[in-house]
């Protein structure tokens, strides 16, 4: 029975069980499964070392594991390497670990438009931002970086590429955010982030990470702008869905995937 799983601490929130189960029932992989792999940090490289003798063929990584599922790998990808974190596992035959990060090349299948000569403004410099700006630099955008904390916008920035900006511009072709801002509900995004509703209609299309049960303030005064919304649950959709071609070498069905992620019922 080929075993899949998600490590995070803690991680019982996480929707990927779900998601990657229907997607299995979909193709009829009806041996495969997929499990919540709660790990404390100080337990982490044990436990993945032990996965694959437990019949596990791959793990998604989540917070705070990345940049531990990266460094213990024996192979990764370069965007992975460039990207300082990893959040796919694959366990090879003879016992290898072979370590992605599909985080980045989700985000561009998320985007309705190719961004290559696209302005982008980033929210935020940390462990998302990361894969988020070194998929938009790879993909030939002109990437402008924003972080409360300027410093670690400006390390980001020297790593992996993009401008350091002091304020988001007026307009831009997008905007997305990686900031934790929203995750709390009823915060309000516009008095954390250098922005008000109004510069919302300079941004044709709006990424945001963040999400949870309803809809973001953020997502909703991009929607209300007139502006292209790409959620956080499809962002976690498209990196998921990659995670799952590599390790059943199945195309994902995204749109039963995308259901569950919603916990809504799909389609017949
Ligand atoms: P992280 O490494 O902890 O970084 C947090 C970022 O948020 C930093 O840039 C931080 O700025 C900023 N921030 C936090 N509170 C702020 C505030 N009150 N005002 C302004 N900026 C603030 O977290 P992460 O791993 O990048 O994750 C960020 C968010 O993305 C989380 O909500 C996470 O759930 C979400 N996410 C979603 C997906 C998905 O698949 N949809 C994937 C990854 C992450 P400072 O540097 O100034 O502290």
């Amino acid at each position: 029975m080929p075993i899949c799983g998600v490590l995070g601490w803690p991680v019982r929130h996480s929707r990927s069980p779900a998601m990657h189960e229907a997607g299995y029932a979909a193709l009829g992989l009806d041996d495969w499964r997929y499990q919540l792999l709660p790990v404390p940090p100080e337990l982490f490289d044990e436990t993945v070392r032990g996965l694959p003798g437990a019949g596990f063929v791959g793990a998604n990584v989540t917070i705070p594991h990345k940049e531990a599922a990266l460094a213990l790998a024996d192979e990764a990808t370069g965007s992975a390497r460039a990207i300082g974190a990893a959040n796919t596992l694959t366990f090879l035959p003879g016992g290898r670990i072979h370590a992605d990060n599909t985080d980045a090349p989700g985000l561009i299948d998320a985007l309705p438009f190719d961004p290559a000569g696209a302005t982008a403004v980033v929210l935020g410099a940390g462990g998302s931002a990361r894969a988020i700006v070194w998929a938009l630099v790879q993909a030939g955008a002109d990437v402008l970086v924003w972080n409360r904390t300027r410093e670690r916008a400006e390390r980001l920035c020297a790593e992996i590429g993009g401008r350091v900006v002091e304020r988001p511009p007026v307009r831009a072709d997008l905007l997305v955010n990686t900031t934790s801002v929203g995750l709390q509900w009823g915060e309000d995004p516009f008095k954390a982030l250098p922005l008000d509703a109004d510069a919302l209609h300079g941004y044709p299309c709006l990424v945001d990470l963040v999400y949870g049960s309803r809809p973001t303030a953020l997502t909703s005064a991009a929607h209300d702008a007139g502006a292209t919304v790409v959620d956080g649950l499809e962002i976690l959709v498209r990196q998921g869905a990659r995670s799952f071609e590599r390790w059943t070498g199945r195309p994902a069905p995204l749109d039963v995937l995308r259901a569950a992620a919603r916990g809504e019922p799909a389609a017949a």
